[in-house]
């Protein structure tokens, strides 16, 4: 439950700290409610893991390489029509990926046409088919769940009514599983051994919940391992990413809010709330008063701004999360002869079984997308790296980011041809990087891996112990990616609303 930190004064001024797709998309719907909406972004530009970087007529998307939920009915659809802004163009991604396993030069083509994708997983994992089935199961419940607009987890009447009032009959039906894992459901259908199908699993899962099919809560695991199929799909934007924030902002300010960039938030004090801010373009400090602050930063951001005023029992669970998870990204410029001939957006490839294997997700620009000029393409390849061996002086930083560089560009020789010729422009970034321009702490991205422990019911709330601050962004429900943290910001609005509205 949270602690009333003041009676109920009238809520007219609403801080949202950062500008990430979660914290925008949360300050323009509240501005669109009538409230005075500030954004406080400590970057030069807002778009936090979605935004972009320029280099040498290349533009580079520096997190978020796809987006899910531009569908009819999406999320993000859904949201900018509430905004009146137009959504941005994009290209549905079919296949959403390509998965070269370890060895293998045909990949695994993960279509956006359910029977095409079951044609497909039938012939690489014969005899998998009921545990797909029962996996698609589980995810029509539970979509049909979430479209119910539950409040996961309940920390208020209000949420407990919400969460009640979306349950069916068939929402029931999912709850023996709450505890359960991918991996048990694997074991479930005598699959543990198959070690194409597991690696397959692992590969994706990780993607959109930083851990693996051992560990990864089956409700979530079932809906991500379904968004890439109509009607829901994963789509490739035009321009770049930037365009999403950029249409976020445009948003918030036809609503009168306002975003100032280059700001950082520093500390929170309470009676009254207020927010430390520092101003890097003109080298300035000052308390801004806010009636309500709405913080779109990781959770341990967010303890370590509220300090002292949190309850020593939030701030422990805080300490004792697993270590989230990093990344290491390299961004090439290159001429569109190193790339292989028609080439999906998106291939992931492993280049070894067991512990010693290293995965790539590797985004490649398509011809007119507004990403390089005609006859070039940007690669963009990231994969999970821990923080801890950034941040500490072991092997030098430089050398530690060579040698990631190195393997990575070796790594994706299969695919591409990369040499002196074809490369104009290489670039890395490294949770050093995350943590410097997106201030998230020891550069942890992405979000909490989706552990039972840590997902749905028992995952952070988006209202904290204290009633007047609230949470949006990649560590609360339900979890990461753009689509995700929209629907973290809607719940966000709706509780605003509800209580202070
Ligand atoms: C390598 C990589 C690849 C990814 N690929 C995809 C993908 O393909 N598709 C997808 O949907 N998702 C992807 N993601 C995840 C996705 O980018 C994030 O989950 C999502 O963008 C997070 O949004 P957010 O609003 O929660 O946080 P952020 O994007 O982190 O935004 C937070 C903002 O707050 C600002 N900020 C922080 N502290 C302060 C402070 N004290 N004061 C002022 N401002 C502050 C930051 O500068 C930042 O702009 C990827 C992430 C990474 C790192």
């Amino acid at each position: 439950m949270v602690l009333s930190s003041s009676s109920h004064r009238r809520v007219q001024r609403i801080a949202v700290i950062g500008a990430g797709i979660g914290g925008l998309t949360a300050a323009a719907l509240l501005a669109k409610q009538g409230f005075r909406v500030t954004v406080y972004e400590q970057a030069d530009l807002p778009g936090g893991c979605a935004s972009t970087f320029r280099r040498r007529g290349f533009t580079f998307d520096v997190g978020a390489t796809q987006v899910g939920g531009f569908g009819p009915g999406g999320i993000h659809t859904q949201i900018f029509a509430e905004l009146g802004v137009p959504l941005p163009e994009s290209t549905p991604c079919d296949p959403a990926c390509a998965v070269y396993l370890p060895g293998e030069t045909e990949p695994i083509r993960v279509w956006r046409h359910p029977e095409r994708w079951r044609a497909e997983r039938q012939h690489h994992f014969p005899g998998s088919e009921p545990f797909w089935q029962f996996l698609g199961d589980l995810f029509a419940r539970s979509w049909r769940f979430q479209n119910r607009n539950p409040v996961l987890p309940p920390r208020h009447p209000w949420d407990f009514w919400q969460a009640l009032r979306a349950m069916r009959w068939d929402t029931l039906d999912t709850l023996p599983f709450t505890f359960s894992t991918v991996g048990d459901a694997l074991a479930g259908f005598g699959l543990a051994d198959d070690r194409r199908l597991r690696t397959f699993l692992d590969l994706q899962l990780k993607l959109y919940s930083q851990v693996d099919a051992s560990e990864t809560a089956l409700l979530y695991g079932a809906t991500a391992l379904a968004v890439a199929q109509a009607p829901l799909g994963i789509d490739h934007l035009h321009g770049s990413m930037q365009v999403l924030s950029d249409r976020l902002v445009t948003a918030l300010k036809n609503y009168h809010g306002t975003l100032h960039c280059r700001q950082r938030v520093q500390a929170i004090a309470l009676n009254p709330l207020r927010l430390s801010i520092h101003d890097s373009r003109h080298q300035q400090t000052s308390w801004q008063e806010a009636d309500l602050i709405v913080a779109n930063i990781p959770i341990h951001n967010l303890a370590a701004l509220l300090g002292e005023h949190l309850p020593r029992g939030y701030q422990q669970r805080v300490a004792q999360l697993p270590e989230p998870t990093g990344a290491f990204v390299v961004y090439l410029g290159v001429h569109r002869s190193a790339l292989p001939d028609h080439a999906p957006p998106h291939l992931q490839v492993l280049d070894a079984y067991g512990s010693q294997g290293r995965s790539l997700f590797v985004s490649l620009s398509q011809e007119g997308d507004g990403r390089a000029p005609t006859g070039y393409a940007t690669i963009t390849a990231s994969e999970f790296t821990p923080a801890a061996p950034w941040f500490a002086a072991d092997v030098p930083y430089e050398t530690l980011k060579e040698q990631f560089t190195q393997r990575a560009i070796a790594q994706l020789q299969a695919h591409c041809s990369l040499n002196a010729a074809t490369v104009i422009v290489r670039e890395a970034a490294t949770p050093c990087t995350f943590a410097r321009y997106t201030a998230r702490h020891r550069g942890y991205v992405g979000g909490l891996g989706m552990r039972v422990p840590e997902f749905g019911p028992f995952a952070f709330s988006s209202r904290t112990p204290l009633e007047r601050v609230f949470l949006v962004g990649d560590n609360i429900h339900p979890g990461e990616g753009t689509a995700g943290v929209s629907y973290g910001a809607q719940t966000v609005v709706r509780q605003i609303c509800q209580q202070f509205g």
